[in-house]
């Protein structure tokens, strides 16, 4: 077929593990190809790969990422001493998105994917929620000790000249006690709040952030300052001729307005908030499967993945030929997302039409009441039918081959 869509610059492609890369080359057979003449740039992130490359492969796909802009990633084991037998490892190598992240220094974004039948738990949330989380520093690169009875505990920061500041914690008379050590830094922050304004400019959606500032005057207050000046100095136009907003107030105030809100926005939180906030809004919203996920750096670099792990369990169970129901929805959003902002960046109109198309034929498929099994459990339609792996993306090629006559 000739009259495939024609990519200009290539995508960076990170193949992954287990079911998740079972579903990656389904994907990629009856999803993408057949439709676009697809221009990538592959790395095998897999276990085994990573292992004969010592790792370096992890490395060279952030650094394709940095020169190319796009990448979209399956879901890779993160090895553990259990994975360190399975696979023979030599290391216990790190996390890739961990690896990823700090060389591109982003910021990662998670959005729920709605379909009519699966309502969130909230009902007045119409629209999807994105979390963005800090992923440096505090209680994350904490030092922390247990202190006896009788014990005096100081802050003490000593600066380049030898000079030294202290500041009470706390006398621990009468009680033994606990005393933590938290820090941050302002590159940090700002690369943070960048990546931040940046995405809801993409977006064209407002921003949200909060704090404790009213509490923690200096610690949290610097959250918000930095915020604040990057905003006012580089964002405020921008922000008001897309006609979004930036809002900012206390943390627990954020909390009951985000319940009673319709969704729609994106919410920013330090590294703590993210962690305990993501895992409630992903549940209030149905399905971990259906959470898409987007690394942005501050100088506007995006990788696209599903927010789900490798799906060990169903990829056990394909091994031994037994058919499994595992949801490719997240998996077949990151590379629409992917191929949506090759397209922008490209100017390549036709490709993220496609990328809108692939979506539209993705959830037109589950809320015309094909799914696979997990959904199928969630799933309030009454025509509801529970497909395997395959079935499912043959249905999604289905209506995407007719969308794109
Ligand atoms: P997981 O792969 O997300 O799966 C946990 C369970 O959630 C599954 O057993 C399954 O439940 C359900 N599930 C998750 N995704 C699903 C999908 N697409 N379709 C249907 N059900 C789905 O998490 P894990 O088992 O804790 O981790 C497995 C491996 O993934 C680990 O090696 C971990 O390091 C890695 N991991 C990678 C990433 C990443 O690359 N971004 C993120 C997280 C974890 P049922 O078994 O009940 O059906
Ligand atoms: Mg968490």
């Amino acid at each position: 077929m000739s009259d495939k869509i024609q990519m200009k610059t290539p995508l960076v492609e990170m193949d992954g593990d287990e079911m998740t890369r079972i579903l990656w080359k389904m994907i990629k057979d009856k999803l993408i190809c057949p439709f676009v003449d697809l221009n990538s740039e592959y790395y095998d992130l897999g276990l085994v790969n990573r292992e004969k490359t010592k790792d370096q492969v992890t490395i060279d796909s952030a650094e394709a990422t940095k020169k190319y802009g796009v990448a979209v990633k399956c879901a890779t084991i993160t090895p553990n001493a259990e994975r360190v037998k399975e696979y023979n490892l030599t290391q216990m190598w790190k996390s890739p998105n961990g690896t990823i992240r700090a060389i591109l220094d982003g910021t990662v974004f998670r959005t729920p994917i709605l379909v009519k039948g699966i309502t969130p738990y909230i009902s007045n949330w119409k629209k999807p929620i994105t979390i963005a989380r800090h992923a440096y520093g505090d209680v994350y690169k904490n030092s922390e000790m247990v202190v006896a009875e009788g014990s005096k505990a100081e802050l003490v920061v000593t600066d380049k000249d030898g000079n030294e500041s202290r500041q009470l914690i706390h006398e621990f008379i009468g009680s033994d006690g606990i005393i933590q050590g938290l820090h941050n830094i302002d590159k940090s922050i700002g690369s943070f709040a960048r990546a931040c304004f940046n995405f809801a400019l993409d977006k064209k959606q407002d921003l949200w952030f909060a704090t404790k500032d009213t509490i923690s005057k200096k610690y949290d207050h610097r959250f918000k300052d930095i915020f604040n000046q990057i905003f006012e100095n580089e964002y405020k136009d921008k922000f008001e001729n897309a006609g979004i907003t930036y809002f900012y107030t206390l943390i627990d105030d954020a909390v009951a307005r985000v319940v009673r809100s319709e969704g729609g926005y994106i919410w920013a939180c330090k590294n703590y908030d993210g962690d305990v906030m993501s895992d409630m809004v992903a549940t209030a919203f149905g399905s971990l499967a259906m959470m898409t996920s987007v690394l942005v750096s501050p100088d506007g670099i995006y990788e696209y993945e599903a927010a789900h792990g490798t799906v060990q369990r169903h990829y056990y169970k394909y091994l031994k030929g037994e058919s499994t129901s595992t949801n490719s929805v997240a998996t077949i959003f990151a590379w629409s997302g992917a191929l949506r902002k090759r397209g922008e960046l490209d100017g390549n109109l036709e490709l993220a039409v496609f990328a809108d198309k692939l979506e539209k034929a993705t959830i037109d498929t589950i809320e015309s009441g094909i799914m696979t099994g997990d959904l199928y459990l969630l799933s309030s339609l009454e025509n509801k039918q529970k497909v395997d792996s395959e079935s499912f993306l043959d249905a999604v090629n289905e209506r995407l081959s007719a969308l794109m006559v």
